[in-house]
C-alpha cells in the first residue's frame, strides 16, 4: 500500500490508537490533528482566562487568543481581524445571525431564501425568524439529481429578499454549489449573503473578499480541529450595526444600574468565557491547512476520481449530486438494497460510514428517499481503505439481494428462519460467530410479518432513528400484542428479536424490561450498544409509553 504521509500527522492511525477500521465518515467530523491535541493539551495543563487579568501568562494567553483570531482571518481572506467571531460552531453561528439581523429589515412580505440542499442548521432558524416576522421563506429548487437549478435558483431572489443563506457545499451529497452567481444576483436587489461554509474549509481554499458574501460560517471539528468552537464571520459594518447576541461579561464596556455599554465586535459577540483551548486548537489546524493546501487538495481528488470509478462499475448504484462540482463526498442508494442494512453490515466490517437523511429532511424528500449512505473522505484516507471498502460494499449488496457468492455461501437463501417462541434469542445466544448471530436476525428480518402498506403512516412512525420504523401496539387479554415494520432488514431483525421477548407479556411485566440486559443474554450487547441510533431503544420507549398509558389507567 502506498504510505500516506498524511497519516502521520493524524493520531487516530497510529498503533496505540482506540481507531481500528476504515473511517469513511469525516463530513460529520474530521479526525483530529496531533498539534491539535498538543496545543489543546497544553492550554489546559497551565489555564489562565483571556482579555481579563494582566500577569504575564493571562497577558500571553489572550495574545495567542487574539492572535488565533488573526491566523482564522487569514484563512479566510477577511479584511479585517474583528470580523472572525468565535462561536461553537456552525450552528451556533446561524443562530447568532438569526437572533441579531436587524429587526427593521424583519418586515412582514419580505422573503428569506434558502436552498433544498440545506442542513437543519440552516434551515429552521430561518423558518422560525420568517414565522415570527411574517416573511415567506423561498427555497431554491434542485433536479432529480440533487443538483441545484441555477437559474430557477437566482429568479426566487428578488427586490423583498432579506436575505439569501445557502450551502458553500452539501453537507449530504458533496455537491459545491455556485454561490458566486448567488451572491452576485443577492447583490443586485441589496440581500445580505450567508454561505455555511461547513463542508468546505477543509477542502478548498476559502476567500470571503473574493466571494463578497456578507455572512460565512463553519466549524472547527470538520476541519481536524477541536469541537465546541467555529467561526461566525461578517463585514464589519454590518457587525457594527447588529445587536449583542448574548449579553454578560467579556462584551462589556460600562455596566451600571443606569444602563450598560458593550464593546464593538467581535468580542460584542463574544459574552462570557470563550473556549479558550478550542480557539488555539483551531488555528493550529487552520495553520496545518494552509500550508499543506496543494498535499490535501490532490490526495483527496485521487481518492475522489478512484471511489467514483469503483462505485460506478457496481450495479444497482445510484450516486446522487453533481459528478463534476464536488468535494470528495459520495452519497448513493443501491436498488433493492435497504440503506440501513448495507451500513449495518459495513459497520461489522470496521468501516465507518454514515447512513440515513444526514440532518437534510427535506433533501432527501425532494430526492424521493428516505435516506442514503455517505461516504466522505479526508486527505488522510488510502486507496487501500477505499479498495477494502468497495469489497465490503459488494459483499453486502450480495448479501442483501442473495446473490449466489454471498459472504454466508448462500446459507441465508437455504435456511428458514426459526419462529418457536424464545427460539431466536436462543439461536442467537448459541450462534458462534458474529456472522451467525448476524445471519439469524437478518433470517428473523426476512421472515418477520410485515405491516399492511396502507398502515405505514406517521401515527406509527417511530423518528429518531437511521431507517424508518413503524409500530403498532395493542392489548389483546390484557397483554401486549405489537407489530411493528421497517424497511431494513436487520431493524426487522432487531423488532423480532424485542417482539419475541414482550409479546403476550402483561404491561406491568413489559416495563420490567431492560434491553441491556436482554442483549447482554444473548450476546449482541457488544455488537449493537448505540441502540438509539439503530432504533431499538426509541422503538422500547414506545413500548413503555403505551404499558405506562394502560398501567395508569388501571390504577
Ligand atoms: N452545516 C453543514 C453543511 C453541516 O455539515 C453541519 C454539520 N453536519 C452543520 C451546518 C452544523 O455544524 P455543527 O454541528 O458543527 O454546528
Amino acid at each position: 500500500m502506498p504510505f500516506n504521509p498524511m497519516r502521520q500527522h493524524f493520531s487516530a492511525f497510529n498503533d496505540q490508537s482506540d481507531f481500528k477500521g476504515i473511517y469513511l465518515d469525516s463530513g460529520a467530523t474530521t479526525q483530529k490533528l496531533q498539534t491539535v491535541i498538543d496545543i489543546t493539551n497544553r492550554y489546559y495543563q497551565s489555564s489562565v482566562n483571556v482579555h481579563r487579568s494582566s500577569y504575564k501568562l493571562a497577558s500571553d494567553t489572550t495574545q495567542k487568543f487574539e492572535d488565533a483570531r488573526r491566523t482564522l482571518q487569514s484563512f479566510i481572506n477577511a479584511k479585517d481581524h474583528r470580523e472572525i467571531v468565535w462561536t461553537k460552531g456552525a450552528t451556533e453561528s446561524i443562530n447568532l445571525l438569526a437572533a441579531c439581523l436587524p429587526r427593521s429589515l424583519l418586515q412582514k412580505g419580505k422573503n428569506i431564501v434558502i436552498s433544498t440542499l440545506e442542513h437543519h442548521a440552516n434551515i429552521v432558524p430561518w423558518q422560525i425568524l420568517a414565522e415570527q416576522y411574517g416573511l415567506t421563506l423561498k427555497v431554491m429548487p434542485i433536479n432529480d439529481n440533487g443538483v441545484l437549478l441555477l437559474e430557477e435558483a437566482v429568479a426566487l431572489i428578488d427586490e423583498h429578499t432579506v436575505l439569501v443563506a445557502i450551502g458553500h457545499v452539501s453537507n449530504a451529497l458533496g455537491n459545491i454549489n455556485p454561490i458566486k452567481s448567488i451572491i452576485t444576483k443577492a447583490k443586485t436587489v441589496g440581500a445580505l449573503t450567508l454561505i455555511d461554509g461547513t463542508q468546505a474549509v477543509s477542502h478548498m481554499a476559502v476567500d470571503v473578499q473574493d466571494l463578497d458574501c456578507d455572512f460565512y460560517v463553519f466549524s472547527g471539528h470538520k476541519m481536524f480541529g477541536p469541537t465546541g468552537v467555529g467561526v461566525f464571520y461578517g463585514k464589519l459594518p454590518l457587525l457594527e450595526n447588529m445587536p449583542p447576541y448574548q449579553v454578560g461579561g467579556e462584551m462589556i464596556k460600562k455596566v451600571s444600574f443606569k444602563g450598560s455599554e458593550f464593546l464593538g465586535p467581535p468580542l460584542k459577540f463574544e459574552a462570557g468565557t470563550p473556549n479558550i483551548a478550542g480557539v488555539l486548537g483551531l488555528a493550529a489546524a487552520a495553520n496545518f491547512i494552509k500550508s499543506n493546501r496543494d498535499t490535501i487538495v490532490k490526495q483527496e481528488l485521487a481518492l475522489s476520481r478512484y471511489l467514483q470509478q469503483s462505485l460506478a462499475s457496481l450495479t444497482g448504484i445510484k450516486i446522487w449530486g453533481d459528478p463534476q462540482h464536488k468535494i470528495a463526498t459520495f452519497s448513493f442508494t443501491v436498488n433493492g438494497v435497504n440503506h440501513y442494512d448495507l451500513a449495518s453490515y459495513l459497520n461489522i466490517q470496521n468501516i465507518s460510514v454514515r447512513v440515513g437523511h444526514h440532518c437534510a429532511m427535506p433533501l432527501m424528500e425532494a430526492l424521493g428517499v428516505d435516506g442514503t449512505i455517505r461516504v466522505s473522505i479526508s486527505c488522510y484516507n488510502t486507496e487501500h481503505e477505499l479498495t477494502n471498502f468497495i469489497e465490503a460494499l459488494k459483499s453486502g449488496i450480495c448479501l442483501f439481494t442473495n446473490n449466489s457468492d454471498s459472504v454466508f455461501k448462500n446459507k441465508i437463501s437455504e435456511e428458514k428462519a426459526v419462529d418457536r417462541p424464545g427460539e431466536l434469542a436462543l439461536a442467537i445466544s448459541q450462534a458462534k460467530s458474529w456472522d451467525e448471530k448476524y445471519r439469524h436476525i437478518m433470517l428473523a428480518g426476512k421472515s418477520f410479518p410485515r405491516l399492511p402498506k396502507e398502515q405505514l403512516k406517521e401515527d406509527l412512525e417511530i423518528f429518531g432513528c437511521e431507517s424508518q420504523v413503524w409500530l403498532k401496539c395493542e392489548l389483546i387479554d390484557s397483554t401486549l400484542y405489537i407489530q411493528g415494520d421497517s424497511p431494513s432488514k436487520v431493524v426487522r431483525g432487531l423488532l423480532a428479536i424485542i417482539f419475541e421477548y414482550l409479546r403476550g407479556k402483561r404491561p406491568n411485566e413489559v416495563l420490567d424490561f431492560d434491553l441491556n440486559t436482554h442483549l447482554k443474554s444473548i450476546g449482541l450487547d457488544r455488537y449493537l450498544s448505540n441502540s438509539r441510533a439503530n432504533g431499538i431503544e426509541a422503538v422500547l420507549d414506545r413500548i413503555f409509553d403505551f404499558c405506562k398509558e394502560y398501567s395508569n389507567t388501571q390504577n
